[in-house]
């Protein structure tokens, strides 16, 4: 298998620490406030990546951090005027729903912050005991003069305020201006734990490294995330976790998603855009999201809007009407030998940097090479299929019980608006649930609703 490493910034051989054995982690939410379709891209895309290194043999621990100390929980806490910790079960719980109904399953762990103070507290304490680290009156800093290497990943140095993520730590008296806090002391009225660092909380960057040095050692194989983590935060990770050990590297392959656009803007809160992935599912249903998602080169950014999906709900029913032409009792040489080429292929692709849209190509090319060949496709293109799904998750092969007549949906929508006018909102509600349990979304517009059948 290859995959581009973003730290030697080309494709390279994937060759785990430990034969058969790999070691992943990618950074999760900071959990205050629901989380937004950028971070279902993100997480869709390493959930085709678990999946797939397990189907290749791998025997995969995939773990990710939940970040539930910070200063924006802290400070939307504040806002709502509920306890930091309230607020960040609550939208760790929402996460892990969104996750859930994405059919992102493949996650091993995950693992909050506050779980690993003392994890926290004994990898600045080695930093401290290195030369790696100082003390402020608002906390520790990394020292980033001690670590020559700073900067290997992302090709920068220094922070600028433009950097969304940056999460910069200002105090005056820190030593350069780009070191950031490892723990920063307590401030009134915000929560803090009593250490031998002094009271205070974890900076954002310790956590990554001392959950996966806790859970995986001081080197590992793979770290995800998306592209606006490069710098500073795993620039961070790597100074941090490379300090302490003295090893190097901490991770063998550093592999970063591409932006979600929508609109033609970043998809970010601060740019106005916000899209939650509870929005997005209420529009469509969750496997032509992952498709949408998973038609894209993980690296590359893409848009998301309405001609996006319809091309994704398009592609689906093609490869679900020639699933519904396969007789499993069929068999024969000729279609074995067709499949067994295109699955070679298929795997092939995905064999060089998940490359998922080549192999949805590949897909495609064998869907019409059958449909050529005028032979009944039979068992041996099942399987394959199957193991598709496997891999995607983005293909109903369920027979079409369940369909509704439009007229009865018709009906049921009429039903449903006579509760809404007698505000019986849990009966209509239910109408709604039911409808979408069989494929059919609703949306009510100014002009009355409308409804559409999903894939
Ligand atoms: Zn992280």
């Amino acid at each position: 298998m290859i995959i581009y490493n973003t730290l030697t910034r080309r494709k390279e051989q994937f060759i785990p620490m430990e034969p058969g054995k790999v070691r992943m982690f990618v950074c999760g939410p900071t959990v205050y406030d629901l989380s937004h379709v950028g971070h279902a891209k993100t997480y869709t895309q390493f959930d085709l990546v678990a999946r797939y290194l397990r189907a290749r043999g791998y025997q995969v621990t995939y773990a990710q951090n939940l970040t539930d100390i910070d200063d924006k929980i802290i400070r939307r806490a504040a806002e709502l005027g509920i306890p930091p910790q309230q607020l960040a079960k609550e939208y760790e719980q929402a996460y892990l729903e969104d996750m859930a109904a994405l059919h992102n399953t493949s996650v091993d762990t995950h693992e909050r912050a506050l779980d690993h103070i003392d994890d926290i507290v004994a990898q600045v304490q080695a930093l401290n005991d290195r030369g790696h680290a100082y003390q402020l009156d608002d906390g520790w800093y990394f020292d980033l003069t001690t670590f020559p290497d700073y900067g290997k990943l992302s090709g920068r140095t220094d922070t600028r305020p433009e950097d969304a993520l940056s999460r910069v730590d200002e105090n005056d008296h820190k030593r350069n201006p780009g070191d950031f806090a490892l723990w920063k002391a307590r401030k009134p009225g915000e929560p803090y734990w009593d250490t031998p660092l002094g009271p205070g909380r974890p900076g954002w960057h310790i956590e990554d490294t001392a959950i996966t040095e806790a859970l995986f050692g001081p080197q590992y194989d793979l770290h995800g995330g998306a592209v606006d983590l490069i710098f500073p935060h795993h620039e961070a990770e790597i100074a941090q976790m490379e300090s302490a050990s003295g090893r190097a590297p901490l991770v063998r392959c550093w592999m970063h998603t591409g932006f979600l656009r929508v609109g033609g803007d970043k998809m970010a809160k601060s740019a106005g855009n916000f899209t939650t992935i509870r929005d997005a599912l209420a529009k469509t249903d969750y496997r032509t999201l992952r498709y949408a998602f998973l038609s894209q080169h993980y690296r590359s950014s893409m848009e998301l809007d309405e001609s996006t999906l319809d091309q994704a709900r398009g592609a689906r029913r093609r490869v679900e009407n020639f699933w519904r032409l396969i007789d499993a009792d069929h068999d024969d040489q000729a279609t074995r030998d067709l499949t067994e080429r295109a699955r070679d292929r298929f795997y092939a692709r995905l064999d060089d940097d998940f490359d998922t849209p080549a192999a949805l190509a590949a897909l495609f090319d064998y869907i019409r090479e059958h449909n050529r060949s005028g032979q009944q496709p039979g068992r041996v293109a099942g399987n394959f299929l199957n193991e598709v799904d496997a891999l995607f998750d983005t293909f109903d092969f369920a027979p079409d019980e369940t369909s509704v007549e439009d007229a009865t949906i018709e009906e049921r929508l009429a039903e449903r608006r006579r509760f809404r006018g007698e505000k019986k909102f849990a009966e209509a509600d239910a109408i709604r649930n039911d409808l979408k349990a069989r494929g059919i979304t609703i949306e009510d517009t100014a002009a009355g609703t409308r409804w559409w059948r999903e894939g």
